[in-house]
């Protein structure tokens, strides 16, 4: 049964989308199978592997809004592509009508658990499921949260690093009190660490505290080589595996498969 991991994080360009795609892919060298879950209507993490959003033609709004074929909804299995890259790899790609579904499972029952009851089908067939989110705390983010065994921070090490923390753990233990009582914190992970910078390392000081421990040994580099992968529609173990990315991101998934 896989363990399924939300990277969670309503600041946008933080490093949720480079990793979710990295993860996942580090994971599948592993061979570990992977199914990476696009929940932003930027669809960015689409892209990023190479999928054109505008040639999709069902996408997880589908699943998540309930779109008949045939008389029946649509489920993850009728929507997940294999991602061309990498073997071990699917993905379920969003598109940018995702952004509607937020006001359109306003009136529906049970709406913050249609990602949970989407992914309950298909988990047994894989060993871990990473869901990329939205720059947001709406319904797509709670049914994230709701539908995950665990949450990913990411942490840019930037000004204002720890602005938004306390929201976010607000929603969190909301969900946990209420809809999901079995989510925990799988670790807050700094991205864009610059080690020569005296405010990097001060984020880092200020994030380990705020965390109480709860962050990844592994630190995300800055690494432009990270920036350029997308465009050439490949992870970044596949890019250019010499980087320091790849490096990076290869210790984050040994750090989560420590776990298994
Ligand atoms: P989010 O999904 O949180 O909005 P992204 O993953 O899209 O953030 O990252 C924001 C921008 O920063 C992107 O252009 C991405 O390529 C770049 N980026 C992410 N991580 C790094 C890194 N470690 N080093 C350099 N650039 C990075
Ligand atoms: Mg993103």
């Amino acid at each position: 049964m896989g363990k399924i991991i939300a990277v969670c994080n309503q600041k946008g360009g933080v490093g949720k989308t480079t990793t979710s795609i990295n993860l996942s892919a580090c994971l599948c060298a592993a061979e570990r199978k992977t199914l990476l879950i696009d929940m932003d209507p930027q669809s960015n993490a689409t892209t990023g592997l190479g999928l054109d959003k505008y040639d999709i033609e069902y996408s997880i709004y589908d699943v998540i809004t309930g779109t008949e074929i045939d008389e029946r909804p649509l489920t993850l299995r009728d929507i997940r592509v294999k991602a061309s890259c990498m073997d071990y790899l699917d993905v379920a790609p969003a598109t940018p009508d995702l952004a509607g579904a937020e006001i359109e499972l306003v009136n529906e029952m049970a709406r913050e658990k249609k990602l949970r009851s989407a992914i309950h089908e298909v988990k047994d067939d894989y060993d871990y499921v990473i869901i990329d989110s939205p720059p947001s705390l709406g319904l797509l983010t709670v049914n994230i949260l709701t539908a995950a065994n665990s949450v990913l921070i990411p942490i840019q090490c930037e000004y204002y690093a720890l602005e938004g923390l306390a929201e976010l753990l607000n929603t969190i233990h909301l969900v946990q009190k209420n809809l999901n009582s079995l989510l925990v914190i799988e670790g807050a992970l700094l991205t864009m660490y610059d080690g020569r910078l005296n405010l990097s390392r001060q984020v880092a000081e200020d994030v380990k505290s705020f965390f109480s421990g709860k962050v990844f040994d592994v630190v995300v580099t800055r690494n432009v080589k990270l920036g350029e992968a997308p465009s050439f529609a490949k992870p970044i173990i596949l890019y250019d595996i010499m980087s320091s990315g790849a490096e990076n991101y290869l210790n984050l998934a040994k750090e989560i498969m420590q776990n298994e």
